[in-house]
């Protein structure tokens, strides 16, 4: 029987992350947006995740719905609650998630040495719950795992010998979840599933993401234009033969944003709302965002960084062209952590041009949307890049995207060219190469449209009125989900 779009069934997502929970990058703004992004097409998602100190008590009417007595060197259990519209399966398991320091990362920036059996727990209460269910009598028909995290799921759904359609989304595949051999039996792994070359097996480790990607019914990616770099060696990290092996393309679905949380008419973290009419007002988040990074405005653009301080996302080519830029009037705001000597690089830069380039370190989320809103240019030169959300809320704010020509940054950001600009369609500055003297030309550009008020508007407004909610991509999930569950029918 074909199932209704009013009851089209049941998910499980399994993620590290989700907002409004917790965040350390693009995947939680996914994991938190993808739940009502479905419920239209009449998929119910529950997102389970790992409760990391505090979570717990964030949750509406947690009810303890599952027993995981021996997991994985201790006792876990599940919690059901929900948190906002979310629907959310908290994994409490204290010997593996109560820990001073970040998801995945001790306080001085090292990843904890037992993550591949943290993110093993996840992955094994997520088919506990298929195959036992809840006491509500919730059972899913799908599970979607994101990124390396929850990349042994399709694994230990086969070992299990369940039926059921797994996705996995890869929204980075830098990360892959690499243990040592010796811990197979430790993580609950088949030996089967380890010989040369076998789906767990990366270079004689144990490889979650590979485990995930060869075992999955489907895989995903977050953009069109990633899925298909991502048979290339530059971007397979290693694993792009398997990747090209795969008995079904990878599905590039780009990334939405949740347009109520992001919308600069009504977010309460900026100092003065607007819309794409009334756009003069966004002068004062400009002023604002000056006054909070110590810079004195100056004839030309305050262009923001919002990011992980990574090699990745392009970070050092930005150092070395920012004197040229400065003396165009270019003022620089940056706000982000990562590595260190791009940390220090950028410290040195502030210290050297107080009134021109500021740093301000750490993860501030207020202060994310206030930047969004206040700059003139969001610069985003990554080597690769999955998706990219920054570009994203800024082209919703009105911040003018410059952007490497990778992933999704290509598959959103309509470059500035004549043509474009007469068919007035551009949406921001695309680098015309990815390295310094690419993002030199960018910054040029930059300057250049800046200092034509009308055009510069222009490109605003077009930025502001895109479309990047999840209108679009939520029935691309939908319909992927309902053709995996009616081949299993
Ligand atoms: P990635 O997930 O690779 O880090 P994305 O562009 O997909 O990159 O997502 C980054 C997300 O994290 C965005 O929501 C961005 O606003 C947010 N973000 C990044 N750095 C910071 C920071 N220092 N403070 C607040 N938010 C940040």
């Amino acid at each position: 029987m074909t199932k209704t779009s009013a009851d089209a069934g049941q998910i499980l997502s399994v993620t590290s992350e989700c907002v409004p929970l917790i965040k350390s990058g693009g995947l939680a703004d996914v994991a938190g947006a993808l739940p009502s992004a479905l419920a239209p097409h009449g998929w119910r998602m529950r997102v389970l995740l790992p409760a990391y100190p505090g979570l717990a008590a964030l949750l509406d009417d947690p009810t303890p719905v599952c027993d995981l007595p021996d997991l994985f060197g201790g006792t876990g259990q599940i919690l059901a609650g929900t948190c906002g519209q979310t629907e959310v399966l908290l994994l409490e398991a204290p010997h593996l998630f109560t820990r001073e320091g970040g998801p995945y990362l001790d306080p001085d920036g090292r990843d904890y040495p037992d993550n591949p059996e943290r993110f093993a727990a996840l992955c094994w209460a997520a088919m506990v719950i298929c195959r036992d269910g809840l006491p509500d009598g919730w059972r899913p028909d799908l599970v979607h795992a994101h990124d390396w995290q929850g990349g042994l799921v399709p694994a230990y759904l086969q070992q299990a010998g369940l039926d059921i359609p797994s996705v996995l989304t890869i929204h980075n595949i830098a990360f892959q979840g690499l243990g040592p051999a010796e811990r197979l039996q430790g993580l609950r792994l088949d030996p089967a599933l380890f010989t040369p070359e076998g789906p767990a097996e990366f270079w004689g480790k144990i490889g979650a993401l590979k485990a995930g990607l060869s075992l999955a019914t489907q895989v995903t990616t977050v953009s069109p234009r990633y899925a298909t770099e991502l048979e290339l060696p530059e971007f397979g990290m290693g694993l792009e033969g398997v990747i090209a092996a795969l008995p079904r393309p990878i599905a590039g679905i780009l990334n939405g944003i949740d347009t109520e949380s992001w919308s600069p008419e009504t977010d309460a973290a900026l100092v003065a709302n607007y819309t794409a009419t009334r756009i003069e007002k966004r002068k004062l988040n400009r002023i604002a965002l000056a006054e909070r990074f110590g810079l004195d405005l100056g004839e030309g653009p305050l262009a923001a960084v919002v990011s992980r301080l990574t090699r990745q996302k392009g970070l050092d080519l930005l150092p070395p062209v920012i004197p040229d830029f400065l003396a165009r009037g270019g003022r620089l705001a940056v706000l982000g952590s990562g590595d260190v000597d791009l940390e220090a690089e950028y410290a040195a830069l502030a210290a050297r041009y107080p009134a021109q380039v500021g740093l301000l370190r750490g993860f501030d989320e207020p202060l994310a949307h206030q930047i969004y809103a206040g700059a003139d240019a969001l610069l985003v030169p990554s080597r690769f890049e999955p998706c990219g959300l920054t570009q994203l809320y800024a082209l919703r704010y009105g911040a003018v995207p410059v952007v490497a020509a990778t992933g999704g940054l290509a598959d959103t950001v309509i470059a500035a060219n004549p043509a474009s600009l007469s068919a007035k369609v551009a949406t921001g500055i695309v680098l015309p190469r990815i390295d310094a003297g690419g993002l030199a030309i960018a910054l040029t550009q930059l300057c250049d449209l800046y200092a034509d008020p009308r055009g510069w508007r222009q490109i605003q407004k077009n930025g502001l009125k895109a479309d990047f909610g999840w209108g679009r991509s939520g029935a691309a999930y939908a319909a992927l989900y309902a053709q995996l569950v009616q081949e299993r029918v």
